[in-house]
């Protein structure tokens, strides 16, 4: 049984993580500081005898004692992360280094949740990991993107300069239950409005693209990496190849909810991403893993959720 730190764990993907975790018979300390998070997410863990929560702000040193590192701990949508932007950049580099020091005092692996806005609005298209990027550095995102490009040099640092074990994943779009209704990512924004009969705001010509991936299969693909051979750090873009545009991610919304919304257009964020899809195969041949729930699947259960919390 390891101790594991999961940083951010009571939000979106930290909470599916710590189920996972305690089912593989871990103990898991999670710690949030709530800004959008939620104790909802985890209020089924909290009186189980291998969960312990801790209320912490990441930007600020921590001292605990545990054998692995998760550090997932960053407001992931644009609304919320373009809400504090100071913040936002404080929680992705100061929350990298804290978790970092920690694991190099500790000895342990650590691994970060990158994103793939590292790759800004792409000019290569599919993305491998090999792509630099085209990131706005003074834009309204870059106090995400940046912050996490920041964040995976400092694992890469530590891990040449202090010999830390890091893994580093860079995550694409992933919905699912437990997504908060109200931090403005476009399955759930849709999703809400079809269930409530309300307009369905399409952002721009809704031509733009994205993949989306279930979060089971992401989930999965996350501790595949965490338990790889030592010497694959990463980074590993984990994520479903299936393309869609927002145009079609709505009409299946709406057939799947039976829902008489109309769609509605609105203006295009500022360096909103074109298009977005992963090359998946170095997560296939290093952690033999690939996406296994079609988007209409995991949309009905994500649906079957909403349901019951809106
Ligand atoms: P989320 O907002 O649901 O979860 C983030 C959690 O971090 C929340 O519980 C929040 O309260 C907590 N947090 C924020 N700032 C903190 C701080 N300073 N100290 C302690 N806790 C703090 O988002 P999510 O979708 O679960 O994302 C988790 C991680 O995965 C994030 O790092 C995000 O950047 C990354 N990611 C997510 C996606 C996605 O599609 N969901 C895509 C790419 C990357
Ligand atoms: N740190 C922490 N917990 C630990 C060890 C370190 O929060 O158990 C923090 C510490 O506050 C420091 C940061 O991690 O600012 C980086 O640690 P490192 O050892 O790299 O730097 P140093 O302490 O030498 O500045
Ligand atoms: N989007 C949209 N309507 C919404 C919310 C988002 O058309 O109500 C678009 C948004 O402009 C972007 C895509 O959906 O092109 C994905 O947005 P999200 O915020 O979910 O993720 P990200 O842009 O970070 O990939």
């Amino acid at each position: 049984m390891k101790r594991i730190l999961i940083t951010g764990g009571g939000g979106f993907l930290g909470s599916h993580l710590s189920d996972r975790l305690i089912a593989e018979g871990n103990e898991v300390l999670c710690m949030d500081n709530f800004f959008t998070g939620s104790r909802m997410n985890i209020h089924h863990l909290l009186d189980h005898k291998n969960f312990e929560l801790i209320r912490h702000d990441v930007t600020f040193p921590t001292y605990v004692e545990v054998d692995e590192i998760y550090n997932l701990a960053c407001p992931a949508s644009p609304v919320h992360y373009q809400f504090d932007p100071v913040q936002t950049t404080k929680t992705s580099v100061i929350g990298a280094i804290n978790m970092l020091g920690l694991a190099k005092r500790l000895k342990i692996k650590i691994l970060q949740a990158s994103t793939s806005e590292v790759y800004g609005d792409p000019e290569i298209h599919p993305q491998p990991e090999s792509y630099r990027g085209n990131v706005n550095p003074i834009g309204p995102r870059a106090c995400y993107d940046e912050g996490k490009r920041c964040a995976e040099t400092l694992f890469f640092d530590y891990h040449r300069q202090h010999d830390v074990k890091i893994k580093v994943m860079r995550i694409f779009n992933t919905y699912g239950p437990r997504m908060n209704q109200n931090d403005g990512r476009v399955v759930s924004n849709f999703i809400v409005q079809a269930l409530k009969g309300k307009d369905i705001t399409i952002y721009g010509n809704g031509k733009q693209t994205r993949s989306f991936c279930y979060v089971d299969d992401l989930i999965d693909g996350m501790y595949r990496l965490m338990n790889s051979r030592d010497s694959f750090t990463g980074p590993v873009n984990i994520g479903n190849p299936g393309e869609f545009t927002m145009l079609e991610l709505a009409e299946k919304i709406i057939d799947l909810t039976g829902s008489k919304s109309k769609l509605v257009f609105q203006p295009l964020p500022q360096d909103d991403p074109l298009q977005r899809k992963p090359i998946i195969d170095m997560a296939k041949n290093e952690l033999g893993w690939e996406p296994k729930v079609p988007l209409e699947e995991g949309l009905k259960k994500t649906i079957a959720y909403f349901e019951t919390v809106i």
